[in-house]
């Protein structure tokens, strides 16, 4: 590999022309404006790529990435991007999707240093101590992948209690919170429908979604 990175710079020319031919004034044309419908809040994982797995073209996605997928109250990057999102561009969806063997969620349930990452992995071992009951449940083998969905859970949760969401929501701007999550296995989006278009439904869609969690990895209380 070169030190001017000279090989991403050829990828980079190659796409661009590849991009342009198939559809001519493509980039022009964004100049323009970018309408994307959708806000992707997913993992910094590289093996998460947004755009890619779910088709879209530049413009169609608005994609804000960190480590295990957090929607913390007090981030300012997190809820400027989700601003942004919701208020200029009027995204009529925000998406938040985690990935099976997500190594931040790894770290957190197993409690392993790492560095400065653990104090914002913190934010992922206070959802594994919230549901330490449902987990203990849970066969040891599987558990990183129900504290994803759990986080999934959690985070969906978070965006819908910003009071940028319930602002969007109480002056009757259509705004849908869904929750997913990825295999990392088998390339396939899941829908963990904690789907929440007004703040009424957010509490018994978070309910029915942590059910559904534990019924899946054969923790629920009469399983
Ligand atoms: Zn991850």
């Amino acid at each position: 590999m070169s030190h001017d990175l000279k090989e991403l710079f050829d990828s980079n020319r190659t796409w661009a022309a590849a991009m342009e031919q198939r559809q001519p004034g493509f980039f022009t044309r964004l100049l323009g404006q970018q309408t994307p419908q959708y806000l992707w809040i997913g993992c910094a994982d590289s093996r998460v790529p947004a755009n890619d797995l779910v088709g879209l073209l530049p413009g169609e996605l608005f994609v804000h990435r960190n480590v295990a997928n957090l929607v913390v109250h007090t981030d300012l990057n997190a809820l400027s991007v989700i601003q942004f999102a919701v208020d200029a561009l009027k995204v009529q969806h925000v998406i938040v999707v985690g990935h099976s063997q997500c190594g931040g969620v790894k770290a957190a349930l197993a409690g392993t240093r790492v560095g400065l990452v653990d104090n914002w992995l913190r934010h992922v071992q206070d959802v594994r101590d919230q549901h330490a009951a449902l987990l203990e449940r849970v066969p040891e083998a599987l558990r990183v992948d129900a504290l994803v969905e759990l986080n999934v859970l959690e985070q969906a949760r978070n965006v819908c209690h910003t009071t940028i969401v319930k602002d969007a929501w109480a002056r009757g701007q259509s705004v849908v919170v869904h929750g997913w999550v990825y295999g990392l296995h088998n390339g396939l989006l899941e829908d963990l429908r904690i789907t929440a278009g007004a703040l009424d439904d957010v509490w018994p869609a978070y309910q029915a979604g942590v059910a559904r969690v534990a019924r899946r990895y054969g923790a629920d209380l009469e399983g």
